[in-house]
């Protein structure tokens, strides 16, 4: 049982271990040997973390009826497929997803015939997996290792279901070139012989954030510098005791905290409020960030969700037709007019909009709660708190005890909701360059970053680890931003509220994006020299992600068509929040499988 309620399931509750490890390697071993080309026709899917599996179901299914053979190449930069880095199945229990297991399933009857005929749902599989005599709900929380068995054991059932005519190579390398072939067709060079009649792109986080930094900092003798935190075991190397500088505060920075602290043996007590016994082996650390402000944490959120009142398909039908749109000016008065709705109907437990309307007109507007004391709460925190660090804590507690209560009684967690569930109707407005250049570089400058904060946090029980561990001295709060790193021949310092801090390593917690100008991702950085992807560009704004067509295949700077698509991570930027394990959301994984017969059979 977790410490505030929910279930957390980990693979100990499945009786999964070393044993199961053991059988991934012998089947890997067994399904990792390309033939050789032959008469087969190949397709490669790069990338093996979810989407690259999602994607792998609906090219089998897509090619059942084909004849003549085929081999689907899977490239992964290491083995550990279906889970990728994010789910990987050797990775410490205490790493949790940050949604409620209610959410993950990852087969779907909403796409067209599957080889599969049916595969269980995550709260489904956990029932019939466990030995636990508890029973598994769909608001209960798992450990991302347990997540990733489970797509893993997607992959089994895929691999039991194959047709006789296609085959399923798994390929531990990283691609990071391509060379065009006549017909739109791929090689990749190191790669001899094989010839791809289509690729695609499942890369996930890939890219990295290295540049933000000068190198007397990132190669200073001595100093360690991470550039992510994973896997989490790399930071094994972090002596005890050093004074540890973490970029970000987000759910990274909470896998970082648990890491070097429960990850070493330390032990957190209680079942309201946690307390931190340290076991000495801890690091200090020293977050910080562009806003140093915590996420508001989540309960698993399952069946009782706040109802959008002002936002609705039809509101966004009607946008739609104005686009390109302003953010700030079409959608954003609307999305403030429905979190304060949010608010105030959760707070006085009625949807009658005049009634909403006539208490808040009443209430001076000092008092009036609105977004932007969701958004922007450190605003006024010299009001009412001696420093900085009262504030936050004060701010942490009152948030994990809003997220208990839930989004149903909780005015704030309301509020904080309204984002998460209207992100798909502002994701059919935004996609495709929907929002004005200018509108599109403020809305990922200025907005995305916090409303992510307010609306995607960690589970309670990790947000009041975190508050265990400020309190117990491990964590050291950061001052009002911004804080700097500071470095001169000797030393490598953070600014905190007292003054200068030197730091022995500095991790990088925050999830790199897409830079595509500079070069932060070798892949990409390589067919972008060679003109076999071009720069999305907005107006006069470069998004640096690629330019893809409506079926997300990847536009060439020459205009020639190539069978290249992407899907998942390398297609934010022309849409917004795939960054999932849903099935659902655009699923451009499935519109490439539709492609296929045709370029694997009905071409020569
Ligand atoms: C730490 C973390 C925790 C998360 N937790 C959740 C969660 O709880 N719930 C949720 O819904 N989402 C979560 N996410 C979001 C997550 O990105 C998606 O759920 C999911 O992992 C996306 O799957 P993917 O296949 O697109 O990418 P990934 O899982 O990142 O897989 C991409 C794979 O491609 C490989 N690759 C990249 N480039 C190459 C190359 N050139 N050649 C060969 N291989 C390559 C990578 O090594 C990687 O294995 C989390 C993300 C992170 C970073």
């Amino acid at each position: 049982m977790g410490k505030c309620g929910a279930m957390i399931w980990t693979r100990a509750h499945i009786g999964c271990g070393n044993r199961e490890e053991r059988c991934w390697q012998s089947f890997y071993a067994r399904h990792s040997r390309l033939p050789d080309p032959g008469s087969f026709r190949h397709i490669a899917v790069v990338g093996g973390g979810p989407k690259g599996l999602y994607a792998l179901e609906r090219a089998v299914s897509a090619l059942k009826d084909g004849s003549g053979k085929c081999c689907i190449h899977w490239f992964n930069s290491d083995n550990f497929f279906a889970c990728g880095p994010n789910f990987r199945t050797t990775q410490p229990e205490f790493l949790l997803i940050n949604f409620c297991i209610g959410h993950i399933r990852c087969h779907t009857r909403a796409l067209p015939v599957s080889v599969i005929p049916s595969f269980p749902d995550l709260v489904e599989w956990i029932a019939a997996k466990t030995t636990s005599e508890e029973r598994p709900a769909a608001e209960d929380f798992a450990s991302r290792a347990l997540v990733g068995t489970y797509l893993r054991d997607y992959l089994y059932c895929l691999f039991d279901h194959l047709p006789e005519h296609i085959e399923i190579c798994m390929v531990a390398r990283e691609i990071t070139a391509m060379e065009p072939l006549p017909g739109g067709r791929i090689a990749f060079p190191p790669l001899p012989g094989y010839v791809y009649r289509s690729v695609l792109l499942c890369t996930g986080h890939c890219y990295d954030n290295s540049t933000s930094f000068p190198d007397e900092i990132t190669e200073k003798p001595g100093f360690l510098y991470f550039r992510s935190p994973y896997p989490v075991a790399l930071l094994d190397a972090i002596p005890a005791g050093d004074a540890v500088a973490v970029l970000g505060m987000g759910l990274s920075f909470t896998d970082v905290a648990l890491a070097l602290t429960e990850g070493r043996g330390g032990r957190f007590h209680g079942r309201d409020t946690l307390t931190y016994s340290p076991s000495g082996s801890e690091p200090l650390l020293y977050p910080f960030s562009r806003s140093n402000l915590p996420m508001i944490p989540r309960m698993g959120i399952y069946h009782k969700t706040y109802r959008l009142f002002y936002l609705s398909q039809e509101w966004a039908d009607r946008l739609k037709k104005k686009k390109p749109l302003d953010f700030t000016s079409d959608i954003l008065p609307v999305l403030q007019k429905e979190i304060c709705f949010a608010y105030y109907s959760t707070l006085l437990g009625s949807r009658e909009e005049n009634a909403v309307s006539e208490y808040m007109d009443k209430l001076p507007g000092a008092q009036r709660f609105g977004w932007k004391q969701l958004l922007f709460p450190a605003a006024q925190w010299q009001k009412e708190y001696s420093s900085y660090g009262a504030f936050i804590i004060d701010y942490m507690a009152h948030t994990i005890a809003e997220a208990e209560k839930g989004e149903c009684h909780s005015p704030l967690m309301a509020a904080a909701a309204v984002w998460r569930i209207a992100t798909p109707l502002v994701a059919q407005l935004y996609e495709f360059c929907g929002f004005t250049g200018e509108s599109h570089r403020e809305f990922l400058k200025n907005w995305y970053g916090p409303l992510s904060r307010v609306s995607f946090g960690p589970p309670v029980v990790n947000m009041k680890k975190v508050l265990a561990l400020i309190r117990s001295g491990t964590i050291r709060l950061p001052g009002e931003p911004p804080a700097q790193l500071r470095v001169d021949q000797e030393q490598v310092m953070l600014s905190v509220p007292d003054g200068l801090q030197t730091v022995t390593a500095l991790i990088d917690a925050r999830i790199a994006r897409a830079a595509l100008e500079k070069g932060n991702n070798r892949l990409y950085a390589n067919l972008n020299d060679k003109g076999l992807v071009t720069p999305l560009v907005n107006d006069t704004f470069r998004v640096g992600a690629i330019t893809l067509d409506r079926n997300g295949r990847v536009i060439t700077a020459s205009g020639s068509v190539l069978q290249v698509y992407a899907y998942g991570t390398p297609t934010e930027g022309t849409v917004l929040d795939n960054d999932s394990l849903s099935r659902e959301k655009h699923n451009f994984g499935a519109l490439w499988a539709r492609t296929l017969k045709e370029n694997c059979y009905e071409k020569t």
